[in-house]
């Protein structure tokens, strides 16, 4: 070899040698330096690309689809292959640009029944054959899964999020039971004996609002408790499943074994209506029947409304000095234990006083109407006819107690007669 040939060799080895130390050029060309190539190579099954790398998304985001699924990347999150059923809910909440953001991960297909997950920035989508695919965020989220999410007694989700709820409250439906949260309360879930009555009783508008706790369960015989807004719901009891409402719900009870609380106490929210004052939704919904009722050509007058613990006082006594305390008590409350002191009551009756405050009452068009229609307004004949073994009371077919729509309206509708026996509450014939 010469030393010519030789200097000619060595020159090729050194352009050999540079060119190999050379980075690689193409990993550099796309702001995903190429993760989404990368994840393509190892998931083969996603089939050839139908639209080029496309890096034009929200967090200087790229993705590309593919015959079975996509792959988005972002600088955050990497890239995340999505496909199927929980792609789809993906996208019905507009994909990385709602408030799921980018997916955090793949799916996980391990779950309890043949279940899926993908965590995204805004949270989690499952998907389970019969549940759906739903999505799982915020505070709803966490109280589910201190539920034991998938494996709890509340299963998968079977709905997404409805935030249309009154006072901007939100439920999401569940395969056992919900969880609803509302502003300043929080997120609780709701299941089981407590949760059934709740929903029969009107959900969130039922007399009893909004949960606030979780079910609390303990002591043998096992004791459960549920606290919402208007008071609580026990399981078991004697009747099943118990309610008993705050003095401050529409549900309250109040009879000859539960006086008011405290017993003078007058409620805050008064209003007129006709010639009476009541809480203010009671008067609103009696404006509504008595409007209702002269639409339908019966006259209907307001007679005794609101009752304070003085004026029951003295309506009591002059019962007492006229017919003696055993026939008063049949007919009139003690003081602290009418039902007019809550302010949810009218005692309705005929402009012409026909039948005023007497049975022949029910026989009147002011009666009739008002036994076939005040479940529509929220009203219940709370002393009806043959149950005075649980109220206390002979027949009052003027006497109207407010309990609100929905309660009305499930009363009605599973042939309720008292609300002792709705709410599951002892029957109060005496003091
Ligand atoms: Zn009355």
């Amino acid at each position: 070899m010469t030393k010519r040939l030789m200097a000619a060799l060595m020159a090729v080895l050194a352009m050999i040698g540079a060119t190999m130390a050379a980075p690689l050029p193409a990993l550099a060309a796309t702001p995903d330096n190429g993760a989404v190539a990368a994840k393509l190579a190892a998931n083969p099954q996603l089939g050839g690309a139908i639209t080029p790398l496309r890096c034009n998304l929200p967090q200087g985001g790229c993705y590309q689809a593919y015959q079975s699924g996509s792959i988005y990347w972002s600088a955050a999150t990497g890239a995340h292959i999505t496909t199927g059923a929980i792609a789809r809910r993906w996208g019905s909440l507009n994909w990385e640009r709602g408030q799921m953001g980018f997916p955090k991960t793949d799916e996980n297909c391990t779950l309890a029944n043949g279940g899926c997950v993908q965590t995204f920035q805004g949270g989690r989508i499952y998907w389970q054959s019969t549940a759906g695919a739903n999505a799982v965020t915020g505070a709803i989220g966490s109280a589910w899964d201190r539920s034991g999410a998938e494996q709890g007694k509340l299963g998968y989700p079977i709905s997404g999020e409805n935030c249309t709820l009154i006072n901007g409250g939100c439920v999401q439906k569940y395969e056992g039971g919900y969880v609803y949260w509302r502003p300043s309360l929080g997120a609780h879930s709701v299941h089981g004996s407590i949760g059934n009555k709740w929903v029969q009783m009107g959900y969130e508008r039922s007399p009893l609002g909004y949960p606030t706790s979780e079910e609390n369960c303990g002591g043998a015989p096992l004791r459960c408790v549920q606290y919402f807004q208007g008071g609580t719901i026990n399981w078991p009891t004697s009747a099943g499943v118990s309610v008993n409402p705050y003095q401050s719900s529409v549900g309250v009870v109040v009879n000859k074994r539960r006086p008011n609380s405290p017993i003078n106490q007058t409620p805050p929210d008064l209003v007129w209506v006709g010639s009476q004052v009541m809480r203010s939704e009671a008067a609103n919904q009696l404006a509504q029947l008595i409007s209702g009722a002269s639409a339908a050509g019966v006259p209907i007058t307001t007679v005794s409304g609101f009752r304070s613990h003085a004026t029951q006082t003295s309506l009591y006594n002059s019962y007492v000095a006229q017919y003696g305390q055993a026939v008063a008590d049949t007919i009139s409350a003690r003081p602290g234990y009418s039902e007019h002191q809550t302010g949810l009551v009218m005692d309705i009756g005929n402009p012409s006083g026909a039948c005023s405050l007497q049975a022949c009452f029910a026989n009147t068009a002011a009666g009739q109407f008002a036994a076939a229609n005040a479940w529509r307004y929220g009203f219940i004949i709370r002393y009806t006819s043959g149950f005075d073994a649980i109220t206390g009371y002979t027949y009052e077919p003027w006497h109207l107690r407010y309990i609100g729509v929905r309660a009305a309206t499930d009363m009605h509708n599973r042939g309720y007669r008292t609300l002792e026996q709705y709410f599951g509450l002892a029957a109060a014939p005496t003091y």
